[in-house]
């Protein structure tokens, strides 16, 4: 897509501090974070919302969503009480469409989290 911003992130025609990246997927940090730790999960290929998505998508869906718990490790969110120590955590969220809050029209999975107090309002 020659006009989307989140298609240039993923040819690097724009700089994003790059969190993980694979074949199909790239993460990076928020610009505007809402959160101490605040990523984004993208398809490389254009998908413009999740409205988009049918079965065809299936994989690529769960690859984003199952990228989530090993960034929040990564980045120092993980949900602790798998050690035995309750604490630590994130949320995971896409906005779809206007009424939905969606601002950037490529698919992107949110992953917020760290310490609290911190709220996310969209
Ligand atoms: P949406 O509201 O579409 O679900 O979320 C879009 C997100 O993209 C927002 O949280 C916004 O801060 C982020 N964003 C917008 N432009 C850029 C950019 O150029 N670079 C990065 N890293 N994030 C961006
Ligand atoms: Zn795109």
């Amino acid at each position: 897509m020659d006009n989307c911003l989140f298609c240039k992130i993923a040819a690097k025609q724009i700089p994003a501090t790059v969190v993980y990246e694979d074949d199909e997927l790239l993460a990076f940090k928020d610009i505007r974070p809402h959160a101490p730790v605040h990523i984004l999960v993208i398809p490389k290929i254009h998908v413009a919302t999740l409205s988009d998505c049918d079965a065809s998508h299936t994989e690529l869906l769960g690859k984003m969503l199952a990228l989530a718990p090993r960034l929040a490790k990564e980045q120092g969110c993980a949900v602790t009480w798998q050690d035995g120590t309750p604490g630590g955590g994130y949320k995971t969220m896409i906005n779809s469409g206007p009424d939905g809050g969606q601002e950037v029209y490529h698919l992107h999975l949110h992953m917020f989290g760290g310490p609290h107090p911190w709220r996310v309002e969209r």
